[in-house]
């Protein structure tokens, strides 16, 4: 695909950016090693001095990033500013604990003195970065900040639609003080990539996309024997036990279903509410829905973005179509909607049972599937019936049940009483299908770097 600006609330494109050439590539990969072979050098403290100033430019800035963010994929405003301050705080969280979380680990051998043997991390060398246009600099920050503090080096493939998004977070840790070619934007061809990805001087993939993406990759991935991480799709379960807090509880379904116009790996896409409290739900749900507002994403005002591009738009329908051809009710929402731009009206779609591919599909827009359940043990049934395993949530006034039932659901992430959340200091990360690996905190870290044994033994000491 060209990578190209095209503003979604007008549908108009603004600027298309060429290719890169194969030599192009070929001089990114060498620029990027040879700054791995300095950049693992430095220490701790002056790699953390760049992801600070990284997170300083993108605070005293925040406007002018965050109008990048909706014009390329069409946001609100307001989440832009958020996605920039949250970006910022990813740099400054490693900026603040990556020497900390790659100490050297002493390991307790038996009969011998402590301190002797330990483990200690080292970076790997050039990763390849492939990352989605749903949140364009956080999908960023949220690989280079641990792995540039790693002593890693990144060559990124951006989506094709936030062109200029990718352009400037490579210049930002440019003005931060990174050295030359220790982080590079590139706008490569999907085959373009998979060579880059089997190239010798690239060491590993992290990868955040689609299940279709994330297969093919891992499997270059695989036959290259490169290590990788899949952060992929999800269809979160928003459990509403009898005992919640109703109106807070559908004031957070409404937003954990329609942020970023719902198009969040993690947005609640599954609401599974027991019998005892659906009617009710379903009453304040529809109201809640009912009062968003479509319109310019740059007006405070507007708390529905139009989606990313026309196509998702066209597509997000002929899946709801899918749904209906195999038996589900769609309700449309009927909010008024500007005649221009990738907008799409809100769906509550119901009566979706087995055998609807629905079911077993990610709806990456504002439609939400509300399922009746008996009871509690019904509705983990329910949440854990998916082929993904990203996040989820469980809401009920009694903290201990709700951990309970997280307890029982089978992904990588789950809140009782708030829908799934990213912060700079939680892990991110999923099972089954959703994919695998973690970002963030030590866990992100440590995905790419060599967890070396080094031992001294007594040269007198037995085999
Ligand atoms: P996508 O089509 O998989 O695109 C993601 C990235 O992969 C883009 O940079 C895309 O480039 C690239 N790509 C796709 N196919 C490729 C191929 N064959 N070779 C090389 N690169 C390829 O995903 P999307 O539909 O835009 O994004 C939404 C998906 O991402 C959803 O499923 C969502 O749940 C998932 N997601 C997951 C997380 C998570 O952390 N788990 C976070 C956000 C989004 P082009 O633009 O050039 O095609």
């Amino acid at each position: 695909m060209a990578y190209a600006t095209t503003n979604p609330f007008t549908n108009e494109q603004i600027k298309v950016f060429p290719n890169a050439t194969d030599a192009e590539i070929d001089t990114a990969l060498d620029s990027a090693h040879n700054a791995f072979l300095s950049w693992r050098t430095t220490s701790f403290a002056e790699r953390a001095k760049v992801m600070q100033k990284a997170a300083d430019i993108l605070r005293a800035n925040i406007d002018e990033y965050s109008k990048l963010l909706t014009l390329e994929m069409g946001k609100v405003f307001g989440e832009a500013k958020a996605e920039t301050e949250l970006s910022a705080a990813i740099f400054e969280y490693y900026a603040k604990n990556a020497e900390k979380l790659l100490a050297p680990e002493e390991l307790p051998v038996a009969n011998r003195d402590e301190g002797r043997a330990k483990v200690i991390h080292q970076p790997l060398g050039v990763l390849l970065a492939v990352e989605p246009w749903n949140f364009p600099f956080y999908q960023v920050a949220r690989i280079i900040a641990p792995q540039l503090s790693a002593g890693n080096t990144v060559v990124l493939k951006h989506a094709s639609n936030v062109p200029q998004c990718a352009a400037a977070m490579d210049k930002l840790m440019i003005e931060a003080g990174l050295p030359k070619g220790a982080f590079q934007n590139l706008y490569p061809t999907h085959d373009q990539v998979s060579r880059i990805l089997a190239d010798h001087r690239v060491c590993g993939l992290a990868l955040t996309g689609s299940e279709g993406a994330g297969s093919r990759l891992a499997a270059e991935a695989g036959q290259a024997l490169k290590k990788c991480t899949m952060e992929l799709g999800g269809a979160d379960a928003f459990i509403v036990l009898e005992d919640a807090d109703l109106e807070k509880t559908v004031k957070w379904a409404v937003f954990g279903r329609h942020w970023n116009a719902g198009q969040v790996c993690v947005s609640s896409k599954r609401m599974i509410i027991v019998d005892a409290v659906y009617d009710e739900f379903m009453k304040q749900y529809r109201d809640g829905v009912a009062k968003l507002k479509m319109g310019d994403p740059m007006d405070p005002a507007t708390t529905l973005a139009p989606l990313s591009s026309q196509k998702a738009a066209d597509d997000l329908k002929k899946q709801v179509e899918g749904a209906v051809a195999a038996g589900a009710k769609a309700e449309e929402i009927p909010l008024e909607m500007p005649n221009a731009g990738a907008f799409f009206r809100p769906v509550i779609l119901t009566d979706v049972k087995d055998g609807n591919p629905a079911m077993r599909e990610e709806f990456f827009g504002p439609v939400s599937m509300i399922f009746r359940v008996k009871d509690e043990a019904e509705a983990v049934r329910m949440a854990n019936d998916s082929p993904y395993g990203l996040g989820g949530s469980v809401f009920t006034k009694d903290e201990a049940r709700g951990v309970r039932v997280a307890e029982q659901i089978e992904t990588g992430m789950v809140f009782v009483n708030h829908p799934t959340m990213v912060k700079a200091d939680l892990p991110f990360g999923g099972v089954l299908r959703s994919g695998f690996g973690r970002e963030l905190i030590g866990l992100g870290i440590k995905e790419f770097v060599n967890h070396k044994l080094v031992d001294v033994v007594d040269i007198d000491a037995p085999f």
